[in-house]
């Protein structure tokens, strides 16, 4: 097995190419590490060689992690986040990527504001309408990134998030993440206060090579980097 450190190697090396291919800076493309049943001692080994972000997505396995590693890395809560869970991250989390529904701003401004913390969040929009994906539909998301804008102070939204189908067909794969940059074009032209699209959240293992190629600003990473996931073993 390749070690993490060849692997981030690797990983790195195609973001450079990727960008390259449209002329893109790889600066301008963060690599998340998704570290969701990886064990302490391997995500210090990434931050060694140099990630600066880690993203997890359950939140108490967050919170156990965070209380051992700490600031030194920028976490991120990828995962669908159910609002009885927003309690272990608030005070932790550099930017929650699954904002979805009405009830999760509720939470997050709740306890945002009692810890006087602004968190930094991603729409998550499902584009292409699988029924096990999570996120707000596209047509609902300008109505629902507006009330956000007047409504949760302390929700500060950054950009857009999504999912690319699990197929083989690289086109439909594609097609979804251009329909992304598109809608986040749109949105930044209507000058919304408090909204910013610089963060597009797209990409994984599979596909984030076509993802930078679409404008993903930010590619979640986690087979890439540290291998296949074993769930029994935490
Ligand atoms: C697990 C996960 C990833 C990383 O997936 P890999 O295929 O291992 O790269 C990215 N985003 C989300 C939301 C995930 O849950």
């Amino acid at each position: 097995m390749e070690s993490i450190k060849e692997n981030l190697d690797n990983v790195r090396k195609n973001i450079e190419k990727a960008s390259e291919k449209v002329n893109r800076l790889s600066k301008d493309v963060t690599l998340l590490a998704v570290t969701k049943t990886v064990d302490v001692d391997a995500i210090n080994e990434a931050i060694e060689n140099g990630v600066t972000d880690v993203g997890e997505n359950k939140p108490q396995e967050l919170d156990r992690k965070y209380k051992i590693i700490g600031d030194k890395v920028n976490w991120h809560l990828i995962g669908t986040l159910q609002t009885n869970k927003v309690k272990y991250i608030i005070d932790k989390v550099h930017m929650i990527h699954s904002l979805d529904r009405q009830a999760l701003c509720e939470e997050i401004q709740k306890r945002a504001e009692k810890i006087e913390r602004t968190i930094n969040c991603l729409i998550q929009v499902n584009i292409s309408k699988e029924e096990t994906k999570h996120g707000i539909d596209e047509k609902d998301s300008i109505e629902f990134i507006k009330n956000i804008s007047s409504n949760y102070k302390n929700i500060k939204i950054k950009g857009l998030m999504t999912m690319a189908p699990f197929t083989e067909d690289e086109e439909e794969v594609r097609s979804v993440f251009r329909r992304l940059k598109e809608l986040s074009l749109e949105i930044d032209k209507l000058q919304i206060d408090n909204v910013d699209m610089d963060v597009l959240s797209m990409g994984m293992s599979n596909d984030y090579e076509i993802a930078i190629e679409e404008g993903s600003s930010m590619v979640r990473v986690g087979t890439s980097i540290f291998g296949a996931r074993n769930y029994d073993k935490k």
